[in-house]
């Protein structure tokens, strides 16, 4: 048994998102993608909370799929877990900070409690499905935690530049200096597009806490693009029906009394990521992270302080460097590669491109032929399903031999990415280098 999560996306009621972002596009993509848990998102929005608690039935303790009247059964399939992001700006130490957290939440009761301690303390809540507040991390956390102490906090995308805990623009150097004595409640980081596991095993703080990754969707075919899976931690076996809130909360706080645990997450190759470098993107300045450790990091052609990637900001905050050396690689039966620490102390990562990207280069380019393969083979299968876990020789005779060489490449790691900085997302490519590509897999080692 393996649980694939998706745990933080947005609703239609946050900026930026696809108007037709509600539960049942949820669930339709979600079983598309082969999704089996996803975030609600947003769910201290007045509006959309009010969809889920008309639209959502808790099936088992902290976790809710769909009503069954008019939707069809294999959408009931898909879980959800409440979960939301809130932004947090304001001044600590001269400096403005803008950090997104992640609440996760236990049941309906404790987001009305949440919801309406927010309101109390004068937040606009119907504004945008990820609100802004005036209320520091770490007066957040305590303030979750008073309403109840199964709630878990989990820091966003923590290393893009301008809205999160690590963020080279207006975040903190160390969980300490953000959320101070209470940094023990933090269990969990989510890395975001442009970091992956091995970036993040570099940092001294995270060395005990568990990593997840999500896609922070704003559309249907964005849902998975990074995800967690969850496994059995032991002997005993549990179905999908079976999982409630408790299995996830303590899979994530690494409870060995747990019935779950993180099985591995799943990854972008993070220089596809659009912070991974530094730069400007409307002054064309783009440096990796030797090149801004040589030329600095202002400008040459504005004179304005570059946007710096997270790659370098990961450099300045590491206490170690990990080499390609010392990490191993182990593919399975149907070659995917799993990419473990040197001591394999820590849930292993694979990196997967999106089958829409890897339709369109096995497609001339064209968005269209693209899109009818997609749905084409989702009519046989589901998008991990055919990523992660279809042998060869099915995925040749339903999808042809270019497209089985493409999954080939890319579960070897075999792809070169051209790597995104300063808002712009990197591109991958599959089957020609670049000039100034070299494999991933080695790229994203400094
Ligand atoms: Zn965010
Ligand atoms: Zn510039």
């Amino acid at each position: 048994m393996q649980v694939i999560a998706d745990l933080q996306i947005h609703s239609k009621y946050s900026r930026a998102v696809s108007p037709k972002m509600n539960l049942t596009e949820i669930s339709q993509w979600a079983t598309k993608k082969g999704i089996n848990l996803m975030a609600t998102g947003d769910w201290t929005h007045p509006l959309w909370f009010r969809e889920i608690k008309e639209n959502l039935k808790e099936t088992s303790e902290g976790i809710y799929s769909l009503v069954g009247n008019g939707h069809a059964r294999s959408l009931q399939e898909t879980k959800f877990l409440l979960s939301t992001e809130i932004s947090s700006i304001y001044s600590q130490g001269d400096k403005v900070r803008r950090v997104h957290n992640l609440i996760f939440s236990p049941s309906i009761r404790v987001c009305e409690k949440v919801i309406n301690e927010l309101k109390k303390q004068g937040a606009n809540l119907i504004a945008d499905g990820r609100p802004i507040v005036g209320i520091s991390s770490k007066d957040l956390l305590q303030m979750v935690l008073e309403i109840n102490e199964k709630i878990l906090f989990i820091p966003a995308h923590i290393w893009t530049p301008w809205f999160s805990v690590f963020g080279s623009k207006s975040g903190f150097d160390s969980l300490e200096e953000c959320f101070g004595e209470l940094s023990d409640n933090i269990y969990a980081v989510e890395t975001g597009l442009s970091s992956d596991p091995i970036m993040n095993w570099q940092i001294k703080e995270l060395e005990a806490r568990s990593i997840v990754s999500f896609s922070d969707a704003h559309s249907g075919p964005k849902l998975g693009r990074e995800a967690t899976v969850f496994v059995e931690n032991n002997q005993e076996t549990i179905t999908n029906n079976q999982i409630t809130y408790e299995d996830i909360a303590k899979a994530i706080k690494q409870d060995s009394s747990g019935r779950l645990k993180i099985g591995y997450t799943i990854e972008f190759f993070p220089e596809e990521g659009k912070y991974h470098w530094t730069g400007h993107r409307s002054c064309n300045i783009r440096y990796n992270a030797l090149e801004t450790k040589k030329n600095g990091v202002i400008c040459p052609v504005c004179g304005k302080p570059l946007t710096v990637g997270v790659e370098n900001r990961v450099l300045d905050l590491s206490y170690k460097n990990i080499s390609q050396e010392e990490l191993v690689f182990i593919q399975n039966n149907v070659d995917l590669t799993f990419v473990y620490d040197q001591e394999k102390k820590r849930p292993p990562f694979v990196s997967m491109v999106p089958l829409l990207e890897i339709l369109l280069e096995t497609n001339d380019g064209s968005p269209t032929k693209a899109q009818n393969e997609y749905e084409r083979l989702m009519n046989w299968t589901n998008e991990f399903e055919l990523l992660l876990k279809k042998p060869y020789q099915e995925i040749e005779k339903q999808g042809g031999e270019t497209l089985m060489t493409a999954i080939k490449t890319v579960r070897e790691r075999k792809v070169f990415v051209d790597p995104g900085y300063d808002g712009v997302f990197g591109k991958v490519k599959i089957f020609k280098e670049t000039p100034k590509g070299s494999p991933a897999s080695q790229q994203s080692l400094f």
